[in-house]
């Protein structure tokens, strides 16, 4: 009796809507490049360079052109061909340094087998990293000071602080360290003053660390890990994963009776649908809050591009004091 009245009682979660925030910062980011464009006669320029012919690289790339059409940057694709070597690849960023015109260089990763990626983000001239990984903008994310951030971590801080979702002083958890994703964002939280616990492969008792945390960040690349008892009643959980899942059987285990029927007929037309880290189906049942996959994490990214690629120009070009975030 006492259970079945706590869970009449217990509200839906909430979805955190990255579609629409990411339409709002795309909005904000299209009337900034008209500013800067009539008050400055400027219009911010992004290079992307790929290599090689990994199909979902071509899919992130031809979104981040066409974002960019959409939000009035200029861009530019260089598509290099698999057999490019390192010199002739950090020639081109060389060159990309030294136009003036240029305010952000993005080599989407990953590089071709054996081309040292570490050596070709240092080549990137730290002022024009858009994508936030040189050493040097690592290094002042870690300090707090201005810098490029990466785009998925500020996306996801974005998202919590847009939604109203309190940072300063809750327990955050991050599953996953990468540089891309969990690192980073463990230090956006720190500096919005949140008690932080960063967790991997190694840590022992992952239930027990995620199951305190009020907000809960799921980087791990592995579909519906974060089951239900490793989230906190009532927590905000962002899902980062994006993972593909083929099996009618395997969706019908993992997603709401509201929402199989479509995912069924989605693997049906495309041959998968998209997953997250976290089992949405039992995440549903106890967070207070949770990002959909897909419609969460994912339009954060290219939208934080489109801004990174904005603060980039206004801070080197001096146009306006730098917003590179803190
Ligand atoms: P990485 O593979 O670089 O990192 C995964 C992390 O998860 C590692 O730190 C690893 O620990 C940790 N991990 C793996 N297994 C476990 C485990 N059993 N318990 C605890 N931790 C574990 O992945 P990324 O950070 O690049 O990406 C993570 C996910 O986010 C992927 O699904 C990716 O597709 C997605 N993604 C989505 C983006 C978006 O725009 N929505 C952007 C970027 C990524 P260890 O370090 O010990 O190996």
């Amino acid at each position: 009796m006492a259970s079945s009245s706590i869970e009449k009682e217990r509200r839906p979660t909430r979805v955190l809507d990255g579609s629409r925030v990411a339409v709002e910062i795309k909005r904000e980011v299209a009337e900034t490049v008209t500013l800067l464009n009539r008050v400055y006669g400027v219009s911010p320029r992004l290079a992307v360079v790929r290599i090689g012919d990994d199909q979902a690289s071509e899919v992130y790339v031809r979104n981040k052109v066409r974002t960019s059409a959409e939000v009035g940057i200029m861009s530019e694709h260089f598509a290099l061909p698999a057999t490019t070597t390192i010199d002739e690849l950090l020639n081109l960023i060389t060159s990309l340094n030294n136009r003036e015109e240029v305010d952000g260089i993005l080599v989407q990763l990953p590089l071709p087998g054996g081309m040292d990626s570490a050596r070709v983000l240092e080549a990137i001239d730290p002022a024009k990293d858009v994508d936030g990984f040189h050493p040097i903008n690592v290094g002042r994310l870690a300090q707090g000071q201005l810098a490029l951030v990466p785009c998925t971590p500020a996306g996801i801080i974005e998202l919590l602080v847009r939604e109203g979702i309190e940072i300063e002083g809750a327990r955050a958890c991050v599953v996953g360290r990468s540089h891309i994703v969990g690192r980073p964002v463990a230090a956006l939280l720190l500096q919005r003053n949140a008690t932080v616990t960063i967790c991997h492969s190694f840590t022992r008792d992952l239930s027990s660390a995620t199951s305190q945390a009020d907000i809960l960040i799921a980087a791990i690349g592995r579909p519906a890990f974060i089951r239900g008892s490793h989230i906190k009643p009532g927590a905000i959980v962002v899902d980062v994963g994006m993972n593909k899942v083929t099996d009618e059987g395997a969706a019908r285990a993992l997603f709401n009776r509201e929402e199989v029927e479509r995912r069924v007929e989605t693997i049906r037309k495309r041959g998968y649908t998209l997953i997250g880290d976290v089992h949405p189906a039992e995440a549903s049942e106890v967070a207070g809050a949770l990002t959909p996959v897909p419609g969460g994490v994912g339009p954060l990214t290219v939208a934080m591009l489109m801004r990174n690629t904005v603060d980039a120009c206004r801070c080197r070009r001096g146009l306006e004091e730098g917003k590179g975030r803190k």
